[in-house]
């Protein structure tokens, strides 16, 4: 069997103005990199470039209607953007799952696949997904664009450096670090409590050496000694922010936002009081712009900005999205981990701030780790075991009842099939769907690309077509304090028995809502493994606790980050990373990685 590498490695890879041609991305908006990657100007959602004589299709006039333009969409259900059927502006599928096993269920797969067979049912797709991170890329978890024939090329760059987004966000980041550290050797004039600076250094690498440092040893040239630490890049509230932006000057302002810290009385310190968020912008000028590329089938794909979705808002650039439904009919869209995680996030604080809604939500769902959800022991999940399946269902129909009952989002299960899946396995779970009148498709894009998800293209089509939107519905208001937002999400999205707080986050949030940061919505980091903030406790657990560690703000972004459990905001390395199997032959050719 070919490795998702090989695959890639030979595919036919057209060049990637023809690319943007067929995908009606007028030439002027197009900068190459290369020949098979392009930064497409997001001056492309200003203009109106649907007017212009050069367009040969018919399409809209405009991006998706704004349903919330601004920060105080706190109604809930609120006001319904345009009609379903209206098919003028693109339709809006996001593509979530379970809670993953390690390795993956197959989310970017899926999304990639599912681009594909639109076009193959007749829809003009276009796929919207995040950057890879080379923290899972040298790990665990492998690459981010997609497997076996669904997958995204060129595969290679987009894993390692491609168009160097990754390295601008962590530089505009680290150069506010230094500007604040310079800042307290040249005087301090602003009185920074160098004991309270929140914002940290970044690196786009699994380094959990790197987690809790001192910087500024070594004597009196050296500034000020304090502690400090690094975060992943794709955790960092730049890649937010870049990720959240609308354009270059919304950007720059997010920027200037940024507290940074506190001052010994205690108020706040943003990084526009350092004078620092001009530069950062200039740093960031580009990878602002969402990055095109095609999938093995032609099908074109923005692959645009990186946070993780366990510590991170986790979904690709606003830019990115409706770029992609402002030239498509239907955009298809990832937020991982799991739905609790990232379609939360998805829906509360990006649909929230971008004014965007889903159409349609498909919960990716697998054969193994919904055995693991049952019980099953994780060496073991190749193994047919029909016991541990059916118990593991509930796992599926709480993120189900969540998507529809919390957020009224139609929903469509993609059952996505491993070849250790037995008929009967894959039967158990049609059959469970059924009995709840959930739509359910299997697919086989892994194995077949485009035409092993018609049968999924045509559910969501349906779902899609045939939705009311009117009431669509928030998790939590804006209006409520920030406890209550937690508690809401806690008691509705985890259905955990209550929530805990450590004294400091306790202490944190009062002074948040006091200094005006209360109607901010909430940006949960917690473990993927599970609905609860415990990676051991498996499918749909009850009379359990939430315990929320620490809160920060991230006022350039407009979220508050809440830490649950023990998540880290640096992964680290495990005993055999990928990094050991990865390597480059003398002519340039890459092997081992997935
Ligand atoms: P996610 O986005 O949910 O993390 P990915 O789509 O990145 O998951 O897939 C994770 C890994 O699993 C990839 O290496 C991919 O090739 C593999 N994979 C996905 N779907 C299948 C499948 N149906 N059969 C076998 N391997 C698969
Ligand atoms: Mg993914």
């Amino acid at each position: 069997m070919q490795t998702d590498i090989e695959i890639a490695q030979s595919a036919t890879v057209e060049p990637i103005a023809a690319v943007a041609e067929k995908a009606n991305i007028p030439s002027r908006y197009v900068e190459p990199y290369g020949r098979n990657k392009a930064k497409v100007h997001y001056n492309l959602l200003s203009d109106d470039i649907f007017s212009s004589a050069n367009f040969d299709e018919p399409a809209s006039a405009s991006a998706k209607t704004d349903v919330s333009a601004s920060h105080d969409a706190t109604a809930t259900p609120h006001a319904a953007p345009t009609s379903a059927s209206n098919n003028a502006d693109g339709h809006l599928v996001l593509v979530s799952a379970i809670n993953p096993t390690s390795a993956g269920e197959g989310k970017t797969t899926t999304t990639v696949g599912l681009g594909d067979a639109l076009r193959h049912i007749g829809k003009r797709s276009f796929i919207a997904l995040r950057e890879p991170s080379l923290g899972p890329v040298f790990g665990l978890k492998g690459g981010a664009a997609g497997g076996g024939f669904a997958q995204v090329v060129p595969m290679e760059d987009i894993n390692l450096h491609f168009t160097g987004d990754f390295a601008a966000i962590s530089a505009a980041n680290n150069l506010l670090c230094a500007l604040i550290d310079n800042h307290i050797h040249q005087g301090n004039a602003l009185n920074i409590d160098t004991r309270s600076i929140t914002f940290k250094r970044v690196m786009d690498m699994n380094d959990r050496a790197l987690r809790q440092i001192v910087v500024g040893l070594g004597g009196k040239a050296n500034g000020f000694t304090r502690e400090e630490g690094f975060d992943i890049t794709a955790a960092s509230e730049v890649m937010a922010i870049l990720c959240l932006a609308n354009d270059l000057h919304d950007l720059k302002d997010r920027l200037g936002n940024i507290v940074i810290g506190y001052t010994m009385d205690g108020k706040p310190v943003c990084a526009r009081e350092l004078q620092a968020e001009g530069a950062m912008t200039a740093l960031l000028k580009d990878a602002l712009k969402p990055n095109l590329v095609q999938t093995l089938e032609g099908t074109p794909a923005f692959v645009h900005g990186g946070p993780f979705a366990n510590i991170a808002h986790g979904c690709n650039s606003v830019i990115a999205t409706k770029m992609a439904l402002q030239l498509g009919e239907y955009a298809v869209t990832e937020a991982g981990f799991g739905a609790d995680l990232g379609a939360e996030k998805f829906i509360d604080i990006t649909c929230r701030t971008a004014g965007l809604m889903p159409d349609a939500c498909v919960i990716v769902a697998t054969v193994r780790a919904l055995k693991m959800h049952g019980g099953a022991s994780k060496n073991e999940l190749a193994t047919p075991n029909s016991a541990a399946l059916e118990a593991g269902i509930p796992h599926l129909m709480q993120h189900l009842n969540n998507m529809q009952r919390v957020f009224n989002v139609p929903c469509v299960v993609a059952i996505n099939k491993f070849p250790t899946d037995t008929p009967e396995e894959l039967q158990l779970i049609e059959n469970a769907c059924k009995k709840l009148g959930v739509t359910c498709a299997l697919s086989e894009v892994w194995e077949k690309g485009g035409k092993g998800g018609i049968a999924l293209a045509n559910a969501v089509v349906d779902a899609c077509e045939h939705h009311n939107q009117t009431a669509l519905t928030f998790a939590y208001q804006l209006s409520g304090s920030i406890q209550e937002a937690i508690n809401t999400l806690a008691e509705r999205i985890y259905h955990a028995a209550g929530v805990t707080y450590a004294p400091k986050a306790s202490k944190e949030i009062a002074r948040l809502e006091e200094l005006g940061f209360g109607d901010l919505p909430i940006c949960v980091a917690k473990t993927p493994a599970s609905f609860s903030d415990d990676a051991t406790l498996i499918g749909a657990p009850r009379d359990f606790k939430i315990f929320i560690r620490d809160v920060k703000v991230s006022a350039g972004a407009g979220f508050i980050v809440v830490y649950a459990g023990n998540v880290m905001t640096m992964p680290g390395l495990g005993k055999s990373p990928a990094a050991l199997r990865i390597d480059v032959d003398d002519s340039g050719t890459i092997t081992g990685l997935f």
